[in-house]
């Protein structure tokens, strides 16, 4: 695996393979896990190289403490990488990203960015865009993989693609999740083994949650598990819904379908988890 820091140098490594191999790319803000790592076996799996990103992007964070405590192993998500058999390392700094000459592209992302996360982390989304529109510049991949496990960060991903007309193909892949069902996240780390364990809760009531709306309706079926939640001590319920999954409106039930988003904060660790209901 190269290991590459500067954008310079990524365009003189990915120059002689562009449109003779396909790349694949997997931007990560580092702390891996199973769940970045299922990307990169999936990019491996469909391209022929497959580039790995590491930038903890400062855009994207709207409290100094949540960057600050963001978690920060390099060197083991260098071993790991490249063990999971990525071929390259983007690891920049932040002014190669933010170089004083960057200027900041116009993006409108409308709805889905007031709702949910946005709503909760005012700006975010904004963040996000703009980090994600500027690597996918330096990298030019065929295909990029995401997880679903950010629900919210695919639909505005997909945006941005279709507004630039990019022609990269966006592949959301399954949540990865630890066995007690608490869907994996450089943030779980932070939770203490105990209450780690207990966080199983929330994938158990998403798991029930298309038969609780069969059974009673959608109100009364998020109802139920806002009651649950409330039962459990030192989890506070930030949002649950069930929304139209590509525009994240609301629905009624005549649709059969829809996409769960919840957010918990647990033990002062923002859990975010999500499920694709038929019902
Ligand atoms: P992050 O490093 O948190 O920015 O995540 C990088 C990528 O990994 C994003 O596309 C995430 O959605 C994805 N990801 C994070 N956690 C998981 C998981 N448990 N399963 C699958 N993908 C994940």
């Amino acid at each position: 695996m190269i290991v590459i820091k500067s954008v310079a140098d990524l365009e003189k490594t990915l120059r002689p393979s562009r449109n003779i191999l396909k790349i694949g790319f997997v931007p990560t803000m580092g702390a891996l896990h199973e769940g970045h790592l299922s990307l990169i076996r999936q990019s491996k799996l469909e391209c022929d190289l497959t580039v790995c990103s590491i930038f903890i992007n400062p855009k994207q964070f709207n409290q100094a403490s949540d960057l600050n405590l963001y978690p920060k192993p390099v060197e083991n998500d260098i071993c790991m990488l490249a063990e999971s058999g990525a071929d390259v390392l983007f690891l920049p700094d932040v002014s190669e990203i933010y170089p004083d000459t960057y200027v900041e592209p116009n993006i409108t992302l409308g709805y889905i960015e007031t709702v949910f996360e946005g709503k909760q982390r005012p700006g975010h989304f904004k963040g996000v865009a703009l980090v994600v529109k500027r690597l996918f510049d330096c990298v030019q991949p065929d295909r990029a993989y995401f997880g679903q496990k950010d629900y919210q960060q695919t639909l505005i991903i997909k945006s941005i693609v279709k507004a630039f007309n990019l022609g990269i193909g966006i592949k959301v892949c399954d949540i990865i999740r630890e066995p007690n069902g608490l869907a994996m996240s450089s943030r779980n780390i932070r939770l203490k083994p105990e209450h780690r364990e207990k966080a199983g809760f929330i994938f158990e009531l998403l798991s029930n949650l298309e038969n609780r709306v069969v059974e009673l309706g959608i109100e009364a079926a998020l109802n139920f598990v806002k009651i649950e939640i409330g039962k459990i001590p030192n989890a506070v319920l930030e949002y649950l819904e069930i929304v139209d999954e590509h525009s994240l409106e609301p629905i009624a039930i005549e649709k059969r379908r829809g996409v769960a988003l919840i957010a918990v904060n647990y033990h002062g660790v923002r859990l975010l988890d999500n499920k694709l209901l038929n019902w």
